[in-house]
């Protein structure tokens, strides 16, 4: 069992707990202990129990519960527990903005076990009545099961692509001659998506759906599928898979078709025609780029096949190139042991470097963040002796001294001006407050953007894809302010936030704001995340020029000596 499950069980355990009336202490002892084995940045799975105890970060408690979990893969507490808690009410558990103690009471007071009658109790009013609930909570919760039923069977890019590249190539390898290819979403590289979609050429199409049928991680589905669709999924997920065929002279219109969205192919081209016209009075191509080029179109890259901006882009002067992992030269956002992060701060900068960029920008959460280990301004100067330190071993390599600052109700940042002006940049970033309506929330990130001290905004609207909704931000407002104010805006990378939202990178870049992309990286491995940061970018357009952090060192260092000249002179 690693650290995650570990911390992800006694969690459970603790919502359990409370859920059944616990005493509070007992609650904290699970709560404290995944507090404790979050700050760990090494595995304790292969820790005997002498050296658990001499861990000092870790509460006695939580010695024992790994011990027990070290021996028997889960936790006696926790199995008795949900033995006795039916499995809706489980999911009650999830929702976000109820409590367990408020799940408790639909469930003992109104009897409720499970999502459709919560939902169902809500539209006739019955949970506004309850004692400590009201409209608003009412509201809320209604809300957020028709996101879960939105969001159900839908997957992260980044968990689906490993799939979907897997399946591709082992098609291209056992069948070397036939066109082969990733359509749909998953081509267009969509932050969520709903299944894998891939094309063959090809005319005796049992040859494939029997070869699918063999392999053992994926299972059919027979009455979805007929000779021109193979329908299944993959066995250890679920995540969906159609396999379309075609005649092989047809593969590039059929792959465009297949690729874009509708309101892609939909497009007005010339005449009062749409793209799909064009394709479908089209006789043979040898290339998608042939396709578009008969529509006097250079080719367009499947993310850009939304109906949106494609059409600018193409008819700017040559089709400015799309940003590619190659033009990035630095890594901003990171965490290390100092707050939450898993591996060192000189652990996180060497690795930087042994990946061939020029630079990190180190981004520590700020004190307010007491959950994620934030800084204290005495930390803080530890911290920046060590960067001062590493940046003469490691030169030319750079480490620049930045925070992620969490963003107080008000919109003020997590320190006094002279810890601020201390850093080389500042993530300004808002995390709490999450029921803040669209007015106060924009004013709270507008302060913020003000802030003399504000280089960058990080993820705007704190949005967790398929778990939770962002900020109802007013976007225009907030990236006009970032470009009134000279705030770069960062495109975070991790996958459950993929944000600023590709569908207002081009916005922001017409108002000529920096963008970054940033991994947030909380261990080494993910700074490898930045790829699904690009694949934002290159939805809306970004292009290396308009890349912070496709600046070489020098440029960074200049453009942050300037910025700060201007926020040290306020
Ligand atoms: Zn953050
Ligand atoms: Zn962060």
């Amino acid at each position: 069992m690693d650290n995650a499950h570990m911390i992800a069980l006694l969690k459970d355990t603790a919502k359990l707990l409370e859920l059944h009336g616990a005493n509070p202490f007992q609650v904290r002892h699970y709560n404290n202990a995944a507090i404790g084995l979050e700050r760990m940045n090494r595995e304790v799975a292969d820790l005997s129990p002498e050296a658990l105890n001499s861990i000092v970060e870790l509460p006695l408690s939580a010695c024992k519960f790994i011990q027990e979990m070290n021996t028997t893969s889960t936790l006696q507490r926790w199995e008795e527990l949900a033995a006795i808690t039916p499995q809706g009410v489980r999911e009650m558990l999830d929702l976000r903005g109820i409590g367990p103690k408020k799940v408790r009471t639909i469930w003992k007071t109104l009897g409720i076990t499970n999502l459709p009658e919560l939902s169902r109790a809500c539209k006739e009013n019955k949970i506004a009545q309850l004692v400590g609930f009201g409209e608003k909570t009412q509201e809320i919760i209604q809300e957020n099961i028709t996101f879960k039923i939105q969001q159900a069977g839908k997957f992260h890019y980044a968990s689906a692509l490993p799939y979907a590249i897997d399946l591709e190539e082992r098609l291209q390898q056992d069948f070397p001659t036939l066109l082969i290819s990733l359509a749909g979403t998953i081509r267009r590289k969509m932050e969520v998506i709903g299944r894998i979609e891939i094309l063959i050429g090809i005319e005796q199409t049992n040859i494939i759906a029997q070869w699918l049928e063999q392999q053992p991680v994926l299972r059919h589905i027979a009455t979805l599928s007929d000779p021109s669709a193979w329908h299944g999924q993959f066995v250890e997920n679920s995540l969906p898979l159609a396999v379309f065929f075609c005649q092989p002279k047809e593969f590039y219109k059929q792959l465009i078709l297949k690729t874009g969205s509708e309101a892609h192919l939909t497009l007005p081209i010339r005449e009062g025609k749409q793209l799909i016209d064009f394709l479908n009075s089209m006789a043979e191509v040898p290339s998608e780029a042939a396709a578009y080029r008969q529509m006097s179109l250079p080719y367009i890259p499947p993310e850009l096949r939304e109906g949106l901006i494609e059409l600018t882009w193409a008819h700017e002067k040559e089709a400015p190139a799309l940003l590619t992992m190659q033009d990035l030269r630095g890594v901003l956002h990171n965490h290390t042991t100092y707050s939450d992060g898993k591996h060192s701060l000189e652990e996180m900068a060497r690795h930087c470097k042994d990946l061939g960029y020029e630079y990190i920008g180190i981004t520590d959460h700020s004190q307010l963040a007491v959950y994620a280990g934030g800084l204290t301004p005495e930390v803080i100067q530890r911290q920046h002796q060590e960067i001062d330190h590493l940046n003469k071993v490691l030169a030319p390599f750079r480490i620049f001294k930045g925070i992620e600052s969490d963003v107080l109700t008000d919109g003020s940042l997590d320190y006094t001006d002279d810890v601020l002006a201390s850093f080389d940049f500042v993530i300004a970033s808002i995390h709490t407050g999450m029921k803040m309506n669209q007015e106060r929330v924009t004013k709270r990130l507008i302060r913020a953007i003000r802030n003399p001290y504000t280089t960058m905004l990080a993820h705007p609207t704190n949005r967790l894809l398929l778990k939770r909704e962002g900020f109802p931000i007013d976007y225009r407002a907030v990236i006009d302010a970032c470009a009134d104010h000279g705030v770069i805006i960062e495109i975070n990378a991790n996958h459950w936030r993929l944000e600023l939202d590709w569908r207002w990178v081009n916005y922001a870049l017409s108002k000529g704001v920096w963008i970054s992309i940033n991994p947030d990286a909380h261990n080494k491995e993910s700074i490898q995340n930045m790829y699904y940061g690009v694949c934002v970018g290159r939805k809306g357009r970004l292009t290396p020029s308009h890349t912070f952090n496709a600046l070489s060192r020098e440029e960074v260092v200049a453009y942050l000596q300037h910025r700060k000249a201007i926020s040290t002179a306020h």
